[in-house]
Formats: C-alpha cells, structure tokens, sequence
C-alpha cells in the first residue's frame, strides 16, 4: 500500500482526555466514510514507514479537505509523541483500508451503535450523509460513561436538526461520577432499549465499533434481540 505524507494542521481536545488531529489530505487520497487509516509517526532514526504506527478510523468525511482523527490521550509512547506534534509536523499516512462501510441499498436501514471512542467512522458517515443529503434512515446509539467523556455530542444533535433521516439515542452509564446535567438515558446498552429504538426500520443492517469487550457484549445483546449474524458489522478497536 502507498505511504502518503501530511502534515498536522491542528489539534483540539474534544471531549475529556480525547482529541482529533487534523491532516492535509494528500493529493489524490480518496476513501468511503468508515474506513481507516495507519497513522506513522516518524523516527529520524528508521527507514520510511518504519516509524511507530497506529491504526484509526477517519473521523472526518470524505467531501472535507482535511484528514482528522480523534483518539483517547492515554499514558502511552505513541499518544506521548502524538500529543507531542506542533502544527506543521510531517507524518506518513498509510491507507486507506477496512470495510466498515454504509451498504449501497439505501431503503434498508442503517444502525449505528458506538462504545466511546467508536463514535469516529460513524461521525464520518454522518457528516457525510447529510452533506449529501442522503436517503436512507440512519439511527446512531451513542454509549457513554459520563456526557464530558463523549466526543462530538453538539455535533451530532446539529447533525440531527440538518438530517431529517438521522436520529440519535445518547446514554450516559456512569452519571454519579458526572458535573454535568444530562436528561436522557442512562441505561447499559440491553435488549429491550435496542428492540424498542429499531422498531420500525426497514430491514436494518447494524454496525458495532468500539473496544473489544463492548463489542462483544453488544453483539451478544444484538442476538438475544434476534437481529441475524448477517446482518451486523464490526468494528474493534483494539489496544482499548
Ligand atoms: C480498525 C481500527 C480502527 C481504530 N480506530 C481508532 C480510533 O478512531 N480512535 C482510537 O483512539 N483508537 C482507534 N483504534 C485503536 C488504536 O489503534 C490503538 O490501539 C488505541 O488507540 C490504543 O493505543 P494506545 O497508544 O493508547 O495503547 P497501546 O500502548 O498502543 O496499546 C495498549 C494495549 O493494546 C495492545 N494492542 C495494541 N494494538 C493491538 C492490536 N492491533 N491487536 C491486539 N492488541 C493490541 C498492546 O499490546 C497493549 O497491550 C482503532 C483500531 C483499529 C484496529
């Protein structure tokens, strides 16, 4: 696969301990909202594409110029040397790659269940479907500890003002530990909140994404729920 180069063009923090980088997208680089990328942070001291490397899911769109990503700030080498970065830091960019992508069959459904940081190919396919003005209905079930922790939360009720297909069920599972006020949800993912949300849509396909233990426990939810195997797609995000 082709090593890109991009340079950082800046970086926020966009939830408690959680920031997106954004990247000059390479000339020519195209991808379909949901995939991901391997992230190379370069190392004077190796050859190309030899530096430390990440994967992550694209969280900007594909109509925006800029390749960003967001990802918990945790205590290791790489997120130190992330976090490290100033505007104009070259990195390698290898990608695009991974199939979590929007079925084409838009009378179908497509339901979106994020655990924290999964929220990212999601937010792709969101901001994407309502530039196009996409018609398809889209549900995303957005899972949280606490409202501070959940990146892209604005965005995402705007997202739902601008698409009228979109809607959205946020929960909140940690609120005890909260300074914020949140009104919604506040229950673990379960069956009958799944069963009640997808009632109506047609022929829904579900995606999943987020870490491995969450997946997991969601897809076990999913099949009490009877949504057949086929009709799920993963994605885990792991080293969470
Ligand atoms: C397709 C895909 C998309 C992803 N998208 C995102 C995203 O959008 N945002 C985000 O924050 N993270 C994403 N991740 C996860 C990301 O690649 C990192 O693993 C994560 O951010 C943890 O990195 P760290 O530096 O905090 O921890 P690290 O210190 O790198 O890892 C913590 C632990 O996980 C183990 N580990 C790391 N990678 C793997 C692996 N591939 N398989 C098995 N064990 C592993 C390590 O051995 C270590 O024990 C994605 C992963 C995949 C596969």
């Amino acid at each position: 696969m082709t090593i890109h180069e991009a340079t950082l063009i800046s970086s926020s923090e966009v939830a408690k301990g959680t920031s997106a980088f954004c990247f000059s997208k390479p000339i020519g680089f195209t991808f379909k909202a949901g995939q991901a990328i391997d992230l190379i942070l370069l190392a004077p001291d190796l050859p190309v594409g030899q530096g430390e490397r990440h994967t992550f899911s694209i969280v900007s769109a594909p109509f925006q110029n800029e390749l960003c990503i967001t990802t918990r700030m945790r205590d290791s080498a790489y997120k130190r040397r992330l976090g490290s970065l100033r505007s104009g830091a070259l990195v390698h960019i290898e990608g695009p790659f991974g199939s979590l992508v929007l079925h084409n069959k838009t009378s179908r459904a497509g339901v979106l269940i994020a655990g924290g940081i999964g929220i990212t190919p999601f937010m792709s396919m969101l901001r994407q479907a309502a530039h196009d003005a996409l018609p398809q209905d889209l549900l995303l079930v957005y899972s949280n500890r606490r409202p501070e922790d959940a990146a892209f939360l604005q965005e995402l009720g705007s997202l739902e003002q601008k698409n009228r297909r979109f809607r959205m069920l946020a929960t909140m599972t940690q609120m005890a530990n909260s300074s914020q006020a949140w009104s919604g949800e506040t229950s673990l993912l379960n069956e009958s909140m799944l069963k009640d949300v997808m009632a109506g849509l047609a022929e829904p396909v579900v995606y999943l994404a987020g870490p491995p233990a969450m997946v997991a426990a969601v897809r076990l939810t999913l099949s009490k729920a009877r949504v057949d195997d086929d009709d799920i797609r993963t994605e885990e995000f792991y080293g969470y």
